[in-house]
C-alpha cells in the first residue's frame, strides 16, 4: 500500500513537472514577415510565432490594430510596418526594415486578403471588384514572394514562404467566384514559385482554411455577429463537435515554418474537417426522393 502511494506521488510530480516545463520553440533565432498580421489568422500566427522564439513583422493597412498588437507582446520581439501588399514599394519597404530590424528573414507569411462581394451570379460580377480582389490576393501574393525571395537568395536563407489559399482551391461553389479564382491563382503560383526557389532550399507552401468568422468573412457575408457565423460554419461543418478558428490555423502554419518539416514543399495544407472531401447534395436528393 506505502508503496502505491510513492508510486501515486511520483506520477503525480512528473505529471506537474510535465505541465510547466517550458514549450519547446521551434522557431527559435528565425524572422518572419506576417502580411495582414493585424488581424483574425494573421495576428494568431503573429502570437504563435513570437511565443515559438521568432522575431515578427506585422504589414498591414490597419495600423491601429497592428501598433495595438506590438504594445500587447513587446517591441523587442515584433514591430509593425504599415504595408499595402499592392503596392510594391510598400513590400520592398516592409522586407527592407525587417533585414534593417532584425537582420534577416527566414518566413514570409503572405496572408493578406480581402473577400470581394458576398456570393453573387456571374451576371453580376463588376469588374472593379476583381481587380481589386486580384490586386490584394494575387498581385500581393507575387510582390510579397519576390522581395522574400530577393533577401533570402542574397543571404543564402534556406527559407519558407506560405501562402494563405483557402479551402475554397478544393471545393466550390462556397464563395465569390472573383475571390475562388484569385485563391486557385496563388496555389498555382506557390507550386510553380516552389519549382524555381527549390534549388535555394527555399520551401513553399499553402494552408488553405475553411471557413472562420473572422472580420473578412463576417463582411462579406453580412454577418453581424462571431456567434451566428460559428453556429452557421458549426451546422455547415463535417467535423462536429470541433469549429475551426484563427489559432487552427496558426498551428498549421508553424508545421509549414518550423524546420521539424524541413522537406515539405509544394502542399497545399487543407485545413476543413474533411469538408472538401464530402458531397453531401447527392445524400440530400436521396432523402427527398426517399423520404
Ligand atoms: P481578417 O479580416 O481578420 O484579416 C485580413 C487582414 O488582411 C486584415 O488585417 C486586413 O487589414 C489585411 N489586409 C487587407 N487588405 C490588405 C492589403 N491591401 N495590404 C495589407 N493588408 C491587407 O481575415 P482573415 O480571415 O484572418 O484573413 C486572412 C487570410 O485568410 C486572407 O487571405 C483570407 O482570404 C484567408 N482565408 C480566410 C478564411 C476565413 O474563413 N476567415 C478562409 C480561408 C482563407
Amino acid at each position: 500500500m506505502k508503496n502505491k502511494n510513492t508510486l501515486t506521488l511520483k506520477l503525480d510530480k512528473m505529471a506537474t513537472s510535465s505541465l510547466q516545463s517550458p514549450i519547446a520553440k521551434k522557431l527559435e533565432g528565425k524572422v518572419a514577415i506576417i502580411t495582414g498580421g493585424a488581424s483574425g489568422i494573421g495576428a494568431a500566427t503573429a502570437r504563435l510565432f513570437v511565443q515559438h522564439g521568432a522575431k515578427v513583422t506585422i504589414a498591414d493597412i490597419q495600423d491601429d490594430l497592428g501598433n495595438s498588437l506590438v504594445k500587447e507582446i513587446d517591441n523587442e520581439h515584433i514591430m509593425f510596418v504599415h504595408c499595402d501588399v499592392a503596392i510594391e514599394s510598400d513590400v520592398q519597404n516592409v522586407v527592407d526594415a525587417t533585414i534593417a530590424k532584425f537582420g534577416k528573414l527566414d518566413i514570409m507569411f503572405s496572408n493578406a486578403g480581402v473577400a470581394g462581394k458576398s456570393i453573387s451570379s456571374i451576371l453580376d460580377v463588376d469588374s472593379d471588384i476583381i481587380k481589386n480582389v486580384f490586386d490584394v490576393n494575387v498581385v500581393g501574393a507575387f510582390l510579397c514572394t519576390k522581395h522574400a525571395a530577393r533577401v533570402m537568395i542574397s543571404n543564402n536563407t534556406k527559407g519558407s514562404i506560405i501562402f494563405t489559399t483557402s479551402a475554397a482551391t478544393v471545393v466550390y461553389g462556397i464563395v465569390p467566384h472573383s475571390y475562388a479564382a484569385s485563391k486557385c491563382a496563388v496555389l498555382g503560383l506557390s507550386k510553380n514559385i516552389g519549382v524555381e526557389l527549390g534549388k535555394y532550399g527555399i520551401k513553399v507552401n499553402c494552408v488553405s482554411p475553411h471557413y472562420i468568422s473572422t472580420p473578412l468573412t463576417l463582411n462579406a457575408l453580412g454577418i453581424a455577429e462571431r456567434e451566428m457565423g460559428e453556429k452557421w460554419f458549426a451546422e455547415g461543418g463535417n467535423l462536429k463537435g470541433a469549429l475551426l478558428d484563427e489559432q487552427d490555423v496558426a498551428n498549421g502554419v508553424l508545421y509549414l515554418a518550423s524546420d521539424d518539416y524541413k522537406y515539405v514543399s509544394g502542399l497545399n495544407l487543407v485545413i476543413d474537417g474533411g469538408y472538401s472531401t464530402t458531397n453531401v447534395a447527392i445524400g440530400e436528393a436521396y432523402k427527398k426522393l426517399f423520404p
